[in-house]
């Protein structure tokens, strides 16, 4: 009856696809029923389902509906949801995005945009749907004295690479830099710098999008605004972000990084609220971390960009700053490896597998009045085990150097991103679940005293959610869902307009 119900109420839907959980068959000796045609009055198999893009017109790139590609797409760095899509698209050309939309359309297929798949709840995947991985698109176009014109599946790190040539940077990178620029300009972009330059949306200057209707539109804050305000930090809902035009900045060569340690939660985020009000640093993060005796403690991270001959005054940067005297490292690398430093963790966990563990992870913005009592009980109840060992970040940011209306933060001069990077150590569903119940119950919390998810999460949100979520701009988002996807086909996976 389950299976009567679901057909039942998609009876609008030409294309209808019931997906058959067969784990307790044998499907190689099988035709996987995945659907009944409305059109045809007859049911989809996985193989029929393949034959409706016969019609396709042809591209400069391909489109995969094997298996083996068809599984891969079902994953994400979180690896908790799989939904598999009946083809993934790596395009050869902008047009080809176009195509296959306006394609997606005619069949009333839904379809996700993938970057790099570091998600972590399915946001990049699509249950029956098409998948357009924005790897292949990949050319930087034009590096100037103060902006880069680059396609969306381009990663931070080869923008990055090539603009430090020109001694340019990114105002703003995100931790790890192997990220896609469309798939972090769909999120927002924080990093240690988001206290002086805002989040990397902030530093957009005109983007490129095939919006949900298949046409290719140029938008900026100064024409076609509705559209870049809804795209930017806009979860992919209302377009597919295909080129983009960043802020460059001058760089320097070198970065001076303090590591400086607290054992007092008060004293440490004062610490971090003063450097990024006087900006002393350039670059400003912190972290929980273990003391070894079942507790925390609280590590500073900041970071002076210099070139020689010029030199940061350690004195003057560490002066009036309460850390436990005698624990301070300070190191001097290139401003490449600095930004690049996660690289040699992220080589050494995938070589012992534990890079394709799940990951529910947990980002929040606590408001900067409540931070102290809530990240202190947390921390007082979280263990290791809660973590799988994975980083728990803690820093504030600045919100009038946030200008866009989708990045939702609370409402407060200050605050902090609080991320519980949490890996399901050993891999069981037991402990996946714990995590993400955990997740829900600390969201709930922050939320309770005026924060915010950072959408980025393995995080269960449901429409309502979402609307709370958006609240003051909520309108404007369904307005522009409307205008600019209106068949309701892109990126599912957020869960943000299911029930529409
Ligand atoms: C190790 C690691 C470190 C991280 N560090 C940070 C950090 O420091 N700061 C931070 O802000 N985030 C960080 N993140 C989170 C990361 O920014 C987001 O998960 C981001 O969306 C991942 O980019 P991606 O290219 O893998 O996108 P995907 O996971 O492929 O896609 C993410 C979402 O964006 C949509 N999307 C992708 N490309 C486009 C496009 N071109 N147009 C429209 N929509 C699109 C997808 O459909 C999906 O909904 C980190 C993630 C990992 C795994």
């Amino acid at each position: 009856s389950a299976f009567r119900n679901l057909f039942t109420g998609m009876m609008h839907t030409p294309l209808v696809y019931l997906v058959a959980i067969l784990c307790d068959l044998n499907v190689e000796q099988l035709t996987i029923v995945i659907g009944f045609d409305l059109t045809t009055r007859s049911w989809v198999t996985s193989a029929s389902a393949t034959s409706v893009f016969e019609s396709l017109p042809s591209l400069d790139g391909v489109l995969y509906t094997d298996n083996a590609t068809l599984a891969d797409a079902s994953i994400d760095f979180g690896n908790i949801v799989h939904r598999q899509p009946i083809a993934l698209l790596k395009p050869g050309s902008i047009e080809d995005i176009v195509q296959i939309i306006k394609f997606a359309r005619t069949h009333k297929l839904k379809v996700a945009a993938r970057g790099q798949g570091h998600s972590t709840y399915g946001q990049s995947q699509v249950e029956a749907g098409i998948v357009i991985d924005l790897s292949t698109l990949n050319k930087i176009h034009f590096i100037g004295t103060d902006r880069a014109i680059v396609d969306a599946g381009v990663l931070w790190s080869q923008l990055l690479q090539q603009t430090l040539v020109q001694e340019l940077t990114p105002p703003v990178l995100t931790d790890y830099i192997e990220l896609s620029i469309g798939g972090t300009l769909s999120v927002g972009g924080i990093g240690g710098a988001t206290h002086r330059y805002g989040v990397q949306v902030d530093n957009v200057l005109e983007l490129k999008v095939v919006t949900g209707i298949g046409d290719l539109e140029t938008c900026s804050l100064l024409y076609n605004r509705n559209l870049f305000t809804a795209v930017l930090a806009g979860l992919g809902q209302c377009g597919i972000i295909v080129q983009a035009t960043v802020k460059l900045i001058p760089a320097t060569t070198n970065a001076r990084v303090f590591q400086l340690y607290y054992d007092d939660l008060a004293t440490f985020t004062r610490d971090q609220c003063e450097i990024i009000n006087d900006q002393r640093f350039n670059y400003v993060e912190g972290q929980l971390v273990s003391n070894n005796a079942g507790g925390w403690r609280y590590l500073l991270e900041a970071a002076s960009f210099y070139s020689p001959p010029s030199v940061p005054n350690n004195n003057l940067l560490l002066a009036g700053l309460n850390y436990t005297r005698g624990t301070q490292q300070i190191e001097d690398k290139s401003y490449f490896d600095f930004l690049n430093r996660l690289a040699p963790t992220v080589t050494f966990l995938k070589s012992i597998g534990v890079w394709s563990y799940p990951h529910p992870w947990l980002n929040l913005f606590v408001p900067s009045s409540a931070v102290n009592s809530f990240v202190g009980e947390v921390a007082a109840t979280l263990t290791l085990a809660d973590t799988g060992e994975g980083p728990i970040l803690l820093y504030p940011v600045k919100t009038k150097r946030f200008g866009l209306p989708n990045f939702r933060v609370p409402n407060r001069s200050v605050v902090f991103l609080f991320a519980i990077l949490r890996t399901a150590v050993p891999p069981d569903d037991s402990v996946i679940t714990k995590m993400l119940n955990d997740n829900r119950r600390l969201f709930e919390r922050n939320r309770d005293l005026g924060g915010y998810q950072y959408p980025v999460n393995a995080l269960s949100f449901s429409h309502n959610d979402w609307q709370q979520h958006f609240r003051p701009v909520w309108g404007n988002m369904l307005t522009a869902k409307r205008r600019y996807d209106p068949d309701n086909l892109l990126t599912p996976g957020q869960g943000i307009f299911s029930n529409c």
